[in-house]
């Protein structure tokens, strides 16, 4: 049997989206699920728009997410270059066996030529496509042309009347018919060849035995089987994964979120938690189980899983899986999550940033949630609302608050377990007990009636704040 070999081939034009991240992720559990290869390839033959600070973007965000390459950029391997810019003399050489074939042709049409013939047939309410007007030059012409200084673009022959079925893993079924599809450019007049050319000669050329990709390639596929069948090559099996909705069913864009994977890291998003999103976008595992790390996504995941219809992105269901992973991380590990999200004092002040993560961890679902809760702790005290106001109309709050800032203000050491400890001193002196004596002292100290351990909150607002606001409540 053949080895199960699949690709990655992003267009370094922009750091690497949603989308892309999750056509990797299909493409890498399929690889290893099948003991085959994984290989990322660059497709840049888009010069004005690819830059290397995108590859490097692509390349560090498809890390980060713990998706790693067998073959590749950076790596190499046995079918190297992996990009495509390097390869420009394996396209020429085949571009010229097509038309050594008659299967492509020179074509001089200048860009206005093609414009006017577009415009005439959109008015004719035609589907615009290539007229084929270069179609049968004799040599005589081609020279005529080029005396004018032409350069030709090389254009695929499309032969008429056929029908193209792409039999889809995910889709099914799917049929184009050739006549729909004009003769289209395989070289451009540079010498560089175009997306549809150069992906059949790198997949062909790679023995990729798979290729999975967004459905907005879909309608590039018949093009490309024409050139498989046109250069004997056996086409490899495809599979076309949904697109990627917003809650509100649009395509999915800034609005409805981050849409590239580099925002998520910044934010303070988990790898693992991104991946197990990414991997429930478009696939369906078989148990009720959501959380599975990538070994075991390797394990569950195969492509008669993965639905037709569009996957939806719900950003909350991410926070919620973040979340997940995020309380399973050791205390350390939350502390150095959330740090570049706090003010500079907290840099040298390892133990109170310890228990500022273990106080707020069941609180945030992303590090940067960090920066919300802060003002608890750091910020002015918000005005009361009527739920505060209640509870600080009690009859016994005067004496908990006075007894309470007395404890403080004789205390050492201004840790939680000593803070607890005056807590139930403060009961048993004075009777009160429970909600009578936590709320109003929360209420006093934080202007909230609800949130993190108050014993954890109060050492870290410090000894003079906590002392302050209590005086200030009950005088
Ligand atoms: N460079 C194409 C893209 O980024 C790759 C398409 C394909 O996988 O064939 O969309």
């Amino acid at each position: 049997m053949t080895k199960l070999r699949v690709r990655f081939a992003p267009s370094p034009t922009g750091p690497l989206h949603i989308g892309g991240a999750r056509s990797a992720l299909f493409n890498y559990l399929l690889a290893k699920k099948n003991g085959g290869d994984f290989i990322v390839r660059i497709e840049d033959t888009d010069r004005d728009r690819s830059t290397p600070e995108s590859e490097e973007n692509i390349k560090d965000s498809l890390r980060w997410l713990g998706i790693t390459w067998n073959e590749g950029i950076d790596i190499g391997g046995p079918y190297a270059p992996y990009r495509q810019m390097e390869r420009l003399e394996t396209y020429r050489a085949i571009a010229q066996k097509l038309i050594d074939e008659g299967k492509a042709y020179y074509c001089y049409c200048s860009e206005e030529e093609i414009e006017a013939e577009r415009t005439a047939q959109q008015e004719k309410g035609e589907t615009p496509h290539y007229s084929g007007r270069c179609r049968n030059l004799t040599e005589e012409q081609r020279r005529e042309l080029e005396a004018q200084g032409r350069k030709p673009v090389v254009r695929f022959r499309v032969p008429a009347g056929e029908q193209i079925l792409i039999p889809d893993l995910v889709r099914g079924d799917v049929t184009f018919e050739s006549d729909g599809v004009g003769d289209f450019v395989i070289m451009k007049s540079d010498g560089i060849p175009t997306y549809n050319f150069a992906v059949v000669v790198d997949d062909y050329t790679m023995e990729i035995t798979h290729v999975i990709r967004g459905e907005e390639h879909l309608s590039n596929t018949p093009r490309q089987i024409l050139l498989y069948e046109a250069l004997g090559y056996p086409t490899p099996k495809f599979a076309h994964i949904s697109l990627i909705l917003g809650k509100d069913r649009s395509k999915m864009s800034k609005r409805h979120g981050s849409v590239s994977v580099v925002n998520y890291k910044e934010q303070g998003f988990l790898p693992e938690a991104l991946v197990n999103f990414l991997a429930l976008l478009g696939w369906a595992p078989e148990k009720e189980e959501e959380i599975f790390t990538l070994e075991q996504l390797v394990e569950e995941f195969s492509l008669d899983r993965v639905s037709k219809s569009p996957a939806v992105f719900d950003m909350d269901k991410l926070r919620w899986l973040n979340g997940q992973y995020l309380r399973k991380l050791p205390i350390e590990d939350i502390a150095a999550g959330i740090l570049p999200h706090l003010s500079a004092g907290w840099q040298n002040d390892t133990p109170r940033l310890n228990l500022l993560a273990e106080t707020m961890a069941n609180h945030l679902s992303c590090f940067a949630d960090i920066k919300e809760l802060m003002p608890l702790i750091e910020g002015e005290m918000p005005e009361p609302s009527e739920q505060v106001q209640e509870v600080m109309a009690g009859e016994q709050v005067p004496v908990v608050l006075q007894v309470m800032a007395e404890k403080i203000n004789e205390m050492e050491a201004f840790t939680p377990e000593n803070i607890r400890t005056a807590i139930k001193q403060l009961c048993k002196e004075t009777g009160y007990k429970g909600a009578a004596v936590y709320m109003p002292i929360r209420a006093a100290v934080t202007g909230e009636c609800h949130g993190p351990d108050i014993d954890k909150i109060m050492a870290l607002m410090g000894k003079e704040k906590v002392s302050a606001r209590l005086e200030a409540a009950y005088k």
